[in-house]
């Protein structure tokens, strides 16, 4: 390692930042993470997918058995709205191609192990932190806290996921997250009898939206659902609708799609609601002593699967660089170089993924159910290139 730099502050407990700061433990430096909440919640967020691609980053570090002890596997099916098998995705020769295979995990639970890593090698977390502003120097880096305390290093990574603060202090007229006219809502319920289901999420485009269910390997329903709406909604909007009438807009949606659909919604005690955002493309990811990873530089829709597993890739470069090269300056770009446009085309194909999930026409719905054999067949092939990046550790960049 060339550089002086020696400690790091680390804005965000999230998915991103405790893998960060063990990777920058590795290479010799002291991080210190800062995050907003002032408890964990791991009990807060549905589910989210992790493919080889991240699952081999999270492998450096811990072995994978940490995180499986409550999951879906990631195989697909796929079926129109008339209950036709049109697709699988399947992942039964992922561990062979890739060294692990995709599995969908509890957001809070995945949060809670990769961060019980951390501090069982040292690093540091201080809850209650929220940033609010951040000053630089030729030689340090400061930011200041919503407590009126403030803290000091060599640089900082912005790990605070999509509504990034480190991001829009760094770039105030920057590109903010784009409503992709899609509600997601979601959840997790017990079913009777549904064992039999277990081994794929099931994805269903339905007559007027999409719909798709796992059973997880405690026989639990793990489910999500996507809503077109052009207006995107205000927080205030969300947090006001009640269970039942957020139920009952689900169940009219679903009315004519198959069974378990309906049973699965009537069962659910809670329902998580959320609007699907992106950021399409940030010109920079860095300035002077800060940089950003993950959803606070280059947030994706969900419906690919990617957000977690790119945050993680993003985690190993930006460790390696920092490790080989002479100055954060040259670190900084050479991350963003290696990484920018891997990111951009996820993005842009989990947005045509979604484009796929908002409710057609009648008209529109003949074609789709007509061409969506062929998409997914297309889909499954196009996947390769993305689960199979991995990042040696060992390797210099240069
Ligand atoms: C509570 C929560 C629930 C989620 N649920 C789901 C889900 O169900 N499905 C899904 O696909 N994705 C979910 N996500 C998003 C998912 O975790 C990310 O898309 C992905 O893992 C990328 O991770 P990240 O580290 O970039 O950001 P995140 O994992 O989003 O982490 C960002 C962290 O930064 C903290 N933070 C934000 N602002 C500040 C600030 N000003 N100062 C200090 N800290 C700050 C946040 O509290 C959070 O802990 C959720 C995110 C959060 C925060």
């Amino acid at each position: 390692m060339s550089m002086i730099e020696k400690k790091a502050i680390l804005i965000g407990c999230g998915i991103s930042g405790p893998v960060m700061a063990l990777f920058l433990k590795r290479i010799g430096i002291e991080t210190i993470i800062y995050e907003a909440q002032t408890q964990y919640r791991d009990d807060v967020g549905a589910f989210l997918g992790i493919s080889p691609n991240g699952l081999n980053v999270l492998k450096e570090l811990m072995p994978l058995e940490n995180i499986l002890t409550d999951f879906t596997p990631g195989k697909m099916a796929f079926f129109n709205g008339k209950n036709k098998n049109i697709g699988e995705i399947d992942n039964a020769n992922q561990t062979e191609l890739y060294g692990a295979e995709t599995v969908q995990l509890k957001r809070g639970l995945l949060n809670k192990a990769i961060r019980e890593v951390a501090i069982a090698n040292g690093i540091n977390i201080e809850l209650g932190k929220k940033l609010t502003s951040i000053t630089q120097t030729e030689k340090t880096a400061t930011v200041f806290f919503n407590d009126g305390t403030s803290a000091t290093a060599d640089f900082i990574i912005g790990c605070d996921g999509i509504h990034s603060t480190t991001r829009k202090l760094l770039f105030p007229n920057g590109p903010k997250p784009v409503y992709t006219g899609l509600l997601s809502t979601g959840g997790l319920t017990k079913l009777a009898n549904v064992q039999n289901l277990y081994g794929s999420i099931r994805m269903i485009f339905g007559e007027r939206a999409f719909f798709a269910y796992a059973v997880s390997n405690l026989g639990d329903v793990w489910w999500f659902n996507n809503i077109s709406r052009e207006k995107e909604p205000s927080r205030n909007e969300l947090t006001a609708m009640e269970l039942n009438h957020l139920k009952n807009t689900l169940l009219a949606l679903h009315k004519n799609d198959p069974e378990p659909i309906t049973d699965i919604i009537k069962s659910a005690n809670k329902v998580e609601i959320y609007p699907v955002y992106d950021i399409p493309f940030l010109e920079k990811w860095h300035r002077g002593r800060v940089c950003l990873i993950g959803d606070s530089a280059h947030a994706t829709a969900p419906h690919i699967g990617q957000g977690a597993s790119l945050a993680l890739e993003d985690t190993i470069v930006l460790a390696k660089c920092i490790r080989d090269l002479p100055s954060l300056e040259a670190a900084f770009a050479k991350f963003q170089a290696l990484r920018q446009d891997r990111v951009k085309k996820i993005v842009r194909e989990a947005r045509k993924v979604g484009n796929n999930k908002r409710a057609p026409n009648k008209f529109q719905q003949f074609f789709r159910d007509l061409l969506l054999p062929f998409f997914v067949k297309m889909e499954a092939k196009k996947m390769d290139w993305v689960y199979s990046y991995k990042v040696d550790w060992n390797e210099k960049i240069i």
